[in-house]
């Protein structure tokens, strides 16, 4: 967020034809709970576009952004590699330290669709469970983000939108911001 290192998210084993909601659901989850960007390994050129028309129409700044090589990237990051899966470390005994670890440098966060190579586990700085029970990667990215920033990100101010949800008690307000 604002002022602090990048966070980047990567959504790893993106599946063709299989995955395509949840894929566009972890960009706009990593773009609205305030990940600076997202990384798209070997996803179709849809998915993206939906992120960044999202942006483009509900403000930035957020980058989208796709990878061939995944693994070549959690290898290379300058930064602390956090990997979510039902497998690792309770996230509320590990919150801190990656919290400490991001005040000083960037972090990738990278969630998995099917079976995440090994090599990944043995890269990540943490390997880090949203409980230990199976559930998804939108859902596990939604609550270590929240986690990370201690709901901060609920706050978020957004440049440049073409439209902003003026919240009401029932029904929906979308106004130009340009036209307030
Ligand atoms: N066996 C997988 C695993 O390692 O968590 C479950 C696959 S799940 C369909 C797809 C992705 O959701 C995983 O790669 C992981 O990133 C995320 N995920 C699922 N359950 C999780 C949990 N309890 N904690 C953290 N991440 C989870």
């Amino acid at each position: 967020m604002k002022d602090s290192p990048q966070v980047t998210v990567l959504r790893l084993g993106h599946r063709p034809g299989r995955d395509e909601r949840m894929t566009t659901h972890v960009g706009l989850t990593a773009r609205a709970l305030g990940a600076d960007k997202v990384v798209l390994a070997n996803a179709a050129r849809n998915q993206a576009d939906t992120v960044i028309d999202i942006t483009d129409r509900f403000g930035g700044p957020f980058d989208v952004a796709s990878t061939e090589e995944p693994k070549r990237l959690i290898r290379d990051f300058e930064g602390s590699v956090v990997h979510l899966t039902m497998y690792g470390e309770p996230v509320q005994d590990v919150e801190d330290d990656v919290r400490k670890a991001h005040a000083e440098e960037s972090l990738l966060i990278v969630v998995g669709a099917e079976k995440v190579p090994f090599e990944v586990y043995e890269h990540a700085d943490w390997n880090v469970g949203v409980t230990n029970q199976p559930h998804s990667e939108v859902a596990s990215l939604a609550v270590f983000l929240d986690r990370l920033f201690e709901g901060r990100e609920l706050d978020r101010e957004w440049e440049n939108p073409d439209r902003v949800v003026v919240p009401q008690e029932t029904g929906k307000r979308v106004v130009d911001p340009d036209e307030e």
